[in-house]
């Protein structure tokens, strides 16, 4: 891991701080990453629909490949497969990536804090241009009261036990009996349908977030995305941390002011909240230099492009992986989509 040494504590020369411009461009390497992969997922999942469409009435395309980062959008799959695998030993033939995918991404945030939601989730990403609109809008962004802030962030631990709870519950073989359903086969479909059909009701409640999001930092993510919470849950194990010598802080209260997740940043010495991104927002604003930084136990500072790095390496490296070892693609031949997808409205869930 490439890191730059923590000036001593007793150091209170500014001039020593030599790498504060690395700090200073922290959001747009981040934007960069964030945009990148958003794109990624745009192309992906273009490509997915018209893989889809040729096997529709009316599907006027041909010869397009299912993309297997599809499965990316599919975690509850992921998390089933990383189970089936961990308990026969086996890697799964159906929705393979959405294992690679699902391990990829918690390995980032174990390594890197909740990075893989402050650099790499396309939802994430949509929900913090939502906010930063509303705040170059209103001038400013709204905070619920504490008693409901903290009450409604327990909703998506809530929601992630429900998850870890059903699949934790399911055998081996009950993962192999739901992922070869034709529900599960088309499960990628049917997530697609969930998109283009959408009901009544799941409008009204997407509507409120997207425009709940222009008011309220993080929405979604803060308070609903169980996959965020399980990726916290996670961080928590990181060495990484934001770290804050006292000894230069001016206490300005600036880190604390552009934090996001609303994290006391100016009065703690390390972050180790479950809510922090690894966005570093609130070293980019601190004008003390090294005051607040991202290190390992307290003595090396990692670089934003590390983290960029880091996480840009896991997800590539996870796939090349898969895909020369044989288990990127799910086995189901094409004629099997053929049959399945103009059905699969008409499945339920088994
Ligand atoms: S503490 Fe810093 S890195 Fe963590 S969420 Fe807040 S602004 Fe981002
Ligand atoms: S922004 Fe920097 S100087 Fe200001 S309170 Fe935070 S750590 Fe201290």
């Amino acid at each position: 891991m490439a890191t730059v040494s923590l000036p001593p504590r007793t150091r209170k020369s500014r001039d020593e701080w030599v790498r504060r411009t690395d700090y200073d461009r922290s959001q747009q390497i981040r934007r960069a990453v964030q945009l990148t992969f958003l794109a990624l997922n745009l192309w992906i999942g273009t490509q997915f629909y018209f893989f889809v469409r040729q096997f529709e009435p009316g599907g006027t395309v041909s010869g397009i490949s299912r993309p297997a980062g599809i499965e990316g959008w599919l975690p509850i799959a992921g998390m089933m497969n990383l189970k089936y695998f961990l308990s026969s030993g086996v890697v799964p033939v159906m929705h393979p990536a959405a294992m690679f995918l699902f391990a990829a991404f918690l390995a980032a945030s174990l390594l890197f804090r909740k990075a893989f939601c402050g650099w790499l989730c396309p939802v994430g990403t949509i929900s913090e241009y939502l906010w930063k609109l509303g705040r170059e809008t209103f001038r400013r962004n709204w905070r619920l009261p504490r008693w409901l802030d903290i009450g409604l962030r327990g909703l998506k631990y809530i929601l992630l036990a429900l998850f870890l709870y059903a699949v934790g519950g399911m055998s081996a073989a009950a993962i192999d009996g739901f992922l070869t359903s034709p529900y599960g086969l088309v499960a990628d479909v049917k997530m697609l349908n969930f998109f283009r059909d959408m009901g009544t009701a799941a409008a009204i409640v997407i509507g409120v977030l997207v425009i709940g999001s222009i008011f309220v930092q993080n929405l979604w993510c803060r308070y609903v995305c169980p996959y965020g919470a399980l990726m916290g849950l996670a961080a928590l194990a990181s060495p990484l941390r934001i770290r804050r010598v006292p000894e230069l802080c001016i206490d300005c209260a600036k880190c604390a002011k552009a934090c996001p997740s609303r994290l006391p940043v100016d009065v703690l010495v390390q972050i180790r909240s479950a809510e922090c991104l690894a966005c570093m927002e609130c070293i980019a604003v601190c004008p003390a230099e090294g005051a607040l930084g991202m290190g390992v136990a307290g003595r090396r500072w990692v670089r934003p492009r590390t983290v960029a790095l880091g996480v840009a390496a896991l997800f590539l490296s996870t796939v090349a992986f898969a895909k020369l070892a044989g288990h990127w693609d799910s086995a189901i031949p094409e004629r099997v989509y053929q049959r399945l997808i103009p059905q699969a409205a008409g499945f339920e869930h088994p």
